[in-house]
């Protein structure tokens, strides 16, 4: 096995299969632009690698994402990955190649804390060391509710701040990623491909904080017009407050739901891993479209 660090026509080349398994409404151009633009961000620039293993005759024997982001881990911050689009052509299934090339990505610095989402049996990604955890998507139809919460708009550069010094998260120490302005930015790039492909213009406001029963709750909330869902993060997800200006938030936005992510059973296709976790709680809100 032979490994290397992906250039741009390995990952255009890498387009057309990805789609396929994860492209979901988008065609295969339009996933492959959208990947284009979000590698070309600053973060994606920095922080994230195309991984290939190849064989002796240069054939593609499986390949995966590395993205480099900062994590809370009880009191530490601690640099970690998640591990994303891990792709093995079908005729190089059932030999091991994606669990090998993983293995020897994290050898690289192997007490990194890691993260993925698995579509195989748990077994398979638990003999490197990760551990399922309970985490699924609840999708809210869209309805105008009475909200009694009062919510504020924030630039991103007081949301990172209220996220890092929430009080909820520092009484239960877990797992959540240490969102700084550059990470947010990337994830709203895809937002922002969605919206120019859709021609529907994005807010100007993405970030809140909610006062919510005495408590202080920040909250992001982004409509994806290519899904139809308004993309929720809500750190506290039992909160009806926070719940109730998403749903409302889809209203204002035209779309039919709103999404977040809670603490439950999950989805077989789709296993929330982690690996090398100091602590047992993960914090299910900060991981997937954020
Ligand atoms: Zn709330």
């Amino acid at each position: 096995m032979i490994i290397e660090i992906a250039e741009d026509l390995d990952r255009l080349a890498l387009a057309r299969p990805r789609s396929e398994l994860w492209g979901g409404p988008l065609s295969t151009a339009q996933y492959a632009e959208r990947n284009i633009r979000l590698y070309a961000h600053p973060f994606g620039k920095a922080k994230i690698i195309t991984w290939l293993a190849r064989n002796n005759d240069g054939n593609l024997l499986t390949s995966l994402d590395t993205f480099e982001v900062k994590f809370r881990s009880g009191k530490e911050i601690v640099t970690g990955y998640h591990i994303a689009s891990v792709y093995t052509p079908p005729d190089q299934r059932g030999h091991d190649h994606a669990r090998k090339l993983l293995s020897t990505v994290l050898s690289k610095n192997p007490s990194a804390l890691s993260i993925l989402f698995s579509d195989l049996r748990p077994s398979y990604y638990e003999k490197l060391g990760y551990e399922s955890f309970s985490m699924r998507e609840n999708i809210l139809s869209a309805q105008a509710v009475d909200r009694r919460g009062l919510e504020t708009a924030l630039d991103s550069k007081s949301f990172v701040k209220e996220l890092a010094n929430r009080k909820e998260f520092l009484t239960k120490p877990g797992v959540t990623v240490e969102y700084d302005e550059l990470y947010l930015d990337w994830h709203i790039e895809r937002f922002r491909y969605f919206s120019e492909l859709t021609q529907k213009r994005l807010p100007t406001e993405i970030f809140w904080i909610g006062e919510h029963s005495g408590k202080l709750h920040p909250i992001a909330s982004i409509p994806n017009f290519v899904s139809g869902n308004e993309e929720g993060m809500v750190l506290d997800g039992q909160c009806s407050h926070c719940i109730n200006f998403l749903v409302n938030q889809a209203v204002l936005h035209g779309l039919p739901s709103a999404r977040f992510w809670v603490e439950d059973r999950v989805a077989p296709n789709k296993i929330p891993m982690i690996r090398n976790a100091a602590v047992p709680w993960v914090d299910r809100q900060a991981l997937d479209y954020w």
